[in-house]
C-alpha cells in the first residue's frame, strides 16, 4: 500500500517545528510523495501564528520540486462547545482542516462525555475535514460514538505516527487507535493517515501506523489518502465546490 499525500505536518511558523515550506516540499519530493498537507498550528497554540499568516495564504505556489502542496490549518478545539481559534470563513478559504484537541488550548473537561461531546460539535462543522489525533488517553472518548459521527458527518478521522511513537507524549494510543480502527471497520468510516511531521525527515514516515494497521487487518479502501485525488474527494470542502 502506498501513502502517496501525507496530511499533516508543521513548519518553522508553528513555533515548535524546525523546517521551512520549501524544505518539506523538497523532502517530501524525495520521499517520493505527490502531495503534502502543511497545516500549522492555528493562533491559540503558544508560539504559533495568527490570523493575517492564514489569509494570505494565497500568495504562496501550491506545487514545489512536483509536490502538490495543501496549505491548511490544525485547528485547536477550545471547549466543549466545539468551539475553534480561527474565523469558519477563513478556514473555508484553506485546502485543508484538521481540528486537534491540546492540553494547553482545551478548557473542558476531560471526562469521557464531555470530550466525546466536544468532538461530536466540531464534526458538526462544514470546514472541518480532519479529527487530528482522537487517539491520546488523556481524552477519554466514546470510539463507537465518534465513529458513527465521523461517518454520519464525513469527517475523516486521522492515525497520527507522532502519537503511536513510543517516544510520544500521548496516553494509550496504540491501545485507542486500534479501537478507533474497529470501529470504522464496522462502521465503514473513512481514516487518514497523519506523520503529525514537525521536522523534514519524518515526512511520509508512517511506521507505527503501519503496525495499528497491520495489526487490526484494516482495509486500504478505508484509507483516504492512497492518492491525491481519493483524497481531495474525501474532504468536506470538495462537496461544496
Ligand atoms: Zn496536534
Ligand atoms: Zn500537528
Amino acid at each position: 500500500m502506498k501513502i502517496e499525500i501525507d496530511t499533516h505536518s508543521h513548519t518553522l511558523v508553528s513555533g515548535h517545528a524546525y523546517n521551512t515550506i520549501r524544505e518539506m516540499a523538497q523532502m517530501a519530493s524525495e520521499k517520493g510523495l505527490k502531495g503534502l498537507a502543511i497545516t500549522e498550528h492555528a493562533p491559540k497554540m503558544p508560539g504559533s501564528v495568527g490570523l493575517y499568516y492564514f489569509q494570505n495564504l494565497r500568495v504562496v505556489p501550491r506545487e514545489m520540486y512536483g509536490v502538490r502542496l495543501l496549505l491548511g490549518t490544525e485547528l485547536n478545539i477550545m471547549d466543549r462547545e466545539g468551539t475553534i481559534d480561527l474565523p469558519e470563513s477563513v478556514v473555508e478559504e484553506l485546502d485543508i482542516s484538521i481540528a486537534s484537541i491540546h492540553p494547553p488550548c482545551y478548557v473542558g473537561e476531560r471526562t469521557k462525555e464531555v470530550i466525546t461531546e466536544t468532538f461530536l460539535n466540531v464534526m458538526k462543522k462544514e470546514c472541518v475535514d480532519i479529527i487530528g489525533h482522537p487517539d491520546d488517553g488523556r481524552f477519554p472518548v466514546d470510539y463507537e460514538r465518534l465513529v458513527r459521527t465521523a461517518k454520519e458527518t464525513g469527517t475523516l478521522l486521522e492515525v497520527n505516527n507522532g502519537s503511536l511513537n513510543p517516544g510520544g507524549f500521548r496516553q494509550n494510543t496504540k491501545e485507542n487507535a486500534k479501537k478507533m480502527l474497529e470501529y470504522c471497520k464496522e462502521y465503514e468510516t473513512m481514516v487518514v493517515l497523519g506523520t503529525d511531521a514537525h521536522v523534514d525527515v519524518s515526512i511520509g514516515d508512517y511506521r507505527y501506523v503501519m503496525e495499528v494497521l497491520e495489526e487490526t487487518h484494516f482495509p486500504e479502501e478505508l484509507i483516504a489518502n492512497t492518492s491525491l485525488e481519493k483524497l481531495c474527494s474525501c474532504l468536506k470542502r470538495s462537496r461544496k465546490a
